[in-house]
């Protein structure tokens, strides 16, 4: 439960923020009096819904966009193919498109080319599958 526990704790950190932009929201849309009366229950869901979803996808794209700009301060470690551990090349910017649990995130991620392997992958995917260690890999 790791995981859960440091989620829990970033959340933490801007909740104050949030919940303060959620007021803000609720003054822009209804104005100081609140929801004019005679909106139903699933139309301030949906409102509420529909606002979660443009937070949580332009929150994953200015992440993963971040990431992907800052590529030349990756970890060695994470800077190898996960097939045979060599050092790869990252020439190529690709945009990329990720169906996640919190929405669809899109972002331009430069795509690493093994040369031994004759493949192509990108770095975030990496760590997913590679177990290498420096010790573990060759350079040529
Ligand atoms: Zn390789």
């Amino acid at each position: 439960m790791a995981g859960t526990e440091k989620t829990t704790a970033k959340v933490d950190e801007v909740r104050p923020y949030v919940e303060g932009v959620a007021k803000n929201l609720v003054d822009k849309l209804y104005g100081p009096a609140g929801l004019p009366w005679g909106t139903t229950l699933t139309e301030l869901e949906d409102v509420c819904l529909g606002i979660r979803a443009v937070l949580t996808e332009k929150m994953l794209d200015v992440a993963l966009e971040r990431q992907a700009a800052d590529h030349p301060q990756r970890p060695q470690e994470l800077g190898c193919c996960p097939q045979c551990q060599r050092p790869v090349v990252c020439d190529d910017v690709e945009p990329r498109l990720v169906q996640t649990r919190a929405g669809e995130a899109e972002w331009l991620e430069p795509q690493a080319y093994c040369r031994s392997c004759r493949q192509a992958f990108f770095p975030s995917e990496h760590v997913k599958k590679c177990s290498c260690t420096p010790a573990d890999r060759f350079f040529p």
